[in-house]
């Protein structure tokens, strides 16, 4: 296992999207400052996939434009696609994320288009970024099982996260978006994927609509893995994968980290607060770590 793990944040894009009702952009600020004060090295700032799909980051330019941008921070964006891209760079973005599933109903559904077509709308922008310099980060979604197909097979998944690589993207982000994984079957699909990408390219990212979640993480950090997702207070789900809970809180990543005597560079009592604080802002409830850690001071 590593001793350093780093920890990809991805409460501000991936958990505030999903969230109900909009967020005044003062609080996105606020919580994307916060989390980079916490110690955390990646935090995913927001979003520039047209409004009318994610209504919840329509300020993506005045969030980018007003945070802090810690020299030592890396804020990462999402980009649909080359129009996407053009407003992230305006606002000076210098990482993206783009997007993609294993599975073909999930991205017949989410982004209305075949796995094929999601990759060749992805190549240009790929193309374009790396020309700029700028990094690329793949995600690839429903890894682990798909709300409307159900199993997905490893073979897909290799097969997308290769193509994104090849590409081009720097990091791939391996996504149990609805949280039905279970840690060998987590573990198989990452040493699957491993096969043909250097471990240290890749991420997990895990939810905890059944409680998995860091049991799945644990799997893979015994498998190598180095790059870890979670989302603060445990933000997020999937506006298109029903049932699906929130991300895996940071705070309980952290808090396994810490104990294992893995480094983050994250002060969990910082990261608790924020955590705290975000959630009475949404109304939402506390991480369990967060939470108990508050509690004892
Ligand atoms: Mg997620």
């Amino acid at each position: 296992m590593t001793d350093h793990v780093t920890i990809v944040e991805v409460g501000p894009r991936d958990g505030l999207q999903n969230e109900p009702y909009t967020i005044p952009t003062p609080v996105k600020v606020e919580l994307i400052d916060r989390l980079a004060r916490c110690g955390l090295g990646v935090v995913e700032a927001t979003s520039f996939v047209a409004a009318p799909a994610i209504p919840q980051l329509a300020d993506a330019e005045d969030v980018f434009g007003r945070i802090e941008r810690k020299p030592d921070v890396r804020y990462p964006v999402l980009v649909p696609n080359l129009k996407g891209y053009e407003r992230a760079r305006t606002v000076g973005a210098e990482e993206i994320a783009v997007f993609t599933a294993a599975s073909e109903a999930f991205n017949q559904k989410n982004i209305k288009c075949s796995i094929a077509e999601s990759l060749e709308r992805f190549t240009p922008v790929i193309e374009r970024a790396r020309n700029d310099g700028v990094r690329v980060r793949g995600y690839v979604s429903t890894v682990l099982g798909c709300p409307y197909q159900g199993e997905v097979p490893v073979a897909e998944v290799v097969r997308v996260a290769e193509a994104l690589h090849e590409a081009g993207c720097a990091e791939i982000s391996l996504g149990d978006t609805i949280g039905v994984g279970t840690p060998r079957k987590a573990r198989a699909m990452l040493e699957a994927v491993a096969g043909s990408i250097p471990l240290e390219q890749l991420a997990v990212h895990f939810h905890d609509t059944y409680g998995q979640a860091l049991a799945n993480i644990y799997a893979c950090l015994e498998f190598g893995v180095v790059v870890v997702d979670s989302s603060v207070a445990g933000l997020g789900g999937c506006p298109y994968a029903r049932g699906a809970t929130g991300n895996v809180a940071t705070e309980d990543v952290v808090f396994m980290l810490d104990g294992m005597g893995m480094t983050t560079g994250v002060d969990l009592e910082a990261l608790a607060r924020t955590g705290d604080w975000i959630a009475g802002e949404l109304g939402r409830p506390r991480s369990r770590a967060g939470q108990a850690i508050l509690k004892r001071n």
